[in-house]
């Protein structure tokens, strides 16, 4: 029998996940394949309601799936709940249980690519979307000393740092134009930009959330985007001196993380990265 699993996003034909998994399982000889399922509000829950089938492993979730799903699955770990967001679904006997890589996918790219870990780091996060709030609580979970967090909506910067108040982690929020917030990122260890600012075909593409004078030399700087490889953002952090990270290692230990989960295996992260490099044309 041939496993299947896949994505559930509107618009999702664009995806390299397919690409990414698809490799995986051939490189283990695993008889599974991955697909991206263009899925619309409508027909989310009847589309969940098939992966308690034997023949599924599970599922990723993404834009606009990853609050509704929620309510389909029979039980939700604690983190995906705190973040409020799943991404991960798992078969396990008809039951269907979700979960949130994207923390760990975050935590495991910076590790990764950069030797960081993030004790004691003081952080500014720009953002407050599903992306934003997986960086936060894996930050967090990390014990990272203090986290500035801005956003367009300053008011969902202000409810993510209370809610993150239970964690122990000093968390403040501001505006994108705050004098405060720009200071915070002049101090940073790292800065991450969990908005869709830089997004090629986004609505700010060709943008970056922050003025480059406020990236400093001795930071490391994180853009989540993966499309372009290189945003304005990192150019500036680039040209400043600090050292960059972009989106795709995260979009890869996300994805790995998954995979694991559905198949039990480990996953050939490097086979997945060449895989989605390819997918993207780099
Ligand atoms: P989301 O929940 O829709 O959140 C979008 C965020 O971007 C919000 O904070 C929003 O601010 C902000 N934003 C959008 N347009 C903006 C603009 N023109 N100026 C300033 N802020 C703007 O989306 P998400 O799932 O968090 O994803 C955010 C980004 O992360 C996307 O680019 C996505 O591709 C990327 N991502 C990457 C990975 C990866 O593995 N590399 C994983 C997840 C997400 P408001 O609250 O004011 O609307």
């Amino acid at each position: 029998m041939t496993l299947l699993s896949g994505i559930f996003g509107y618009p999702i034909r664009h995806s390299i996940s397919p690409a990414m998994h698809n490799a995986a399982f051939a490189s283990l000889d695993i008889d599974a394949v991955y697909s991206a399922w263009e899925t619309t509000p409508d027909d989310l829950a009847a589309g969940v309601a098939s992966l308690r089938s034997e023949d599924y492993l599970g599922a990723n979730v993404t834009v606009p799936h990853k609050q509704a799903v929620m309510v389909h699955l029979d039980e939700i770990d604690d983190l995906a709940t705190r973040i409020g967001a799943v991404n991960t679904i798992v078969n396990r006997d008809g039951r269907l249980m979700g979960s949130n890589t994207d923390a760990l996918g975050f935590i495991n790219s910076l590790r990764s690519e950069a030797g960081v870990t993030v004790a004691g780091l003081e952080v500014v996060l720009i953002g407050a979307g599903g992306a934003a709030r997986a960086a936060a609580y894996a930050l967090a979970e990390g014990r990272a000393s203090a986290l500035a967090i801005a956003n367009r909506t300053v008011e969902r910067a202000e409810s993510l740092a209370s809610e993150l108040a239970e964690t122990g982690i000093l968390a403040n929020a501001f505006g994108l134009h705050d004098p405060d917030f720009l200071s915070a990122c002049e101090r940073a260890d790292l800065i991450v930009n969990s908005t869709s600012v830089g997004m090629l075909h986004g609505p700010a593409e060709g943008d970056s959330p922050v003025p480059a004078e406020v990236i400093s030399p001795g930071c490391v700087v994180y853009d989540m985007v993966y499309n372009p490889p290189k945003t304005p953002f990192l150019l500036d952090a680039e040209r400043a001196g600090a050292q960059v990270i972009g989106g795709l290692p995260m979009l890869v230990y996300q994805g790995a993380a998954a995979w694991s989960r559905w198949t039990g295996r480990e996953a050939p992260v490097d086979v997945m990265f060449e895989a989605a490099k390819e997918a993207l044309g780099l």
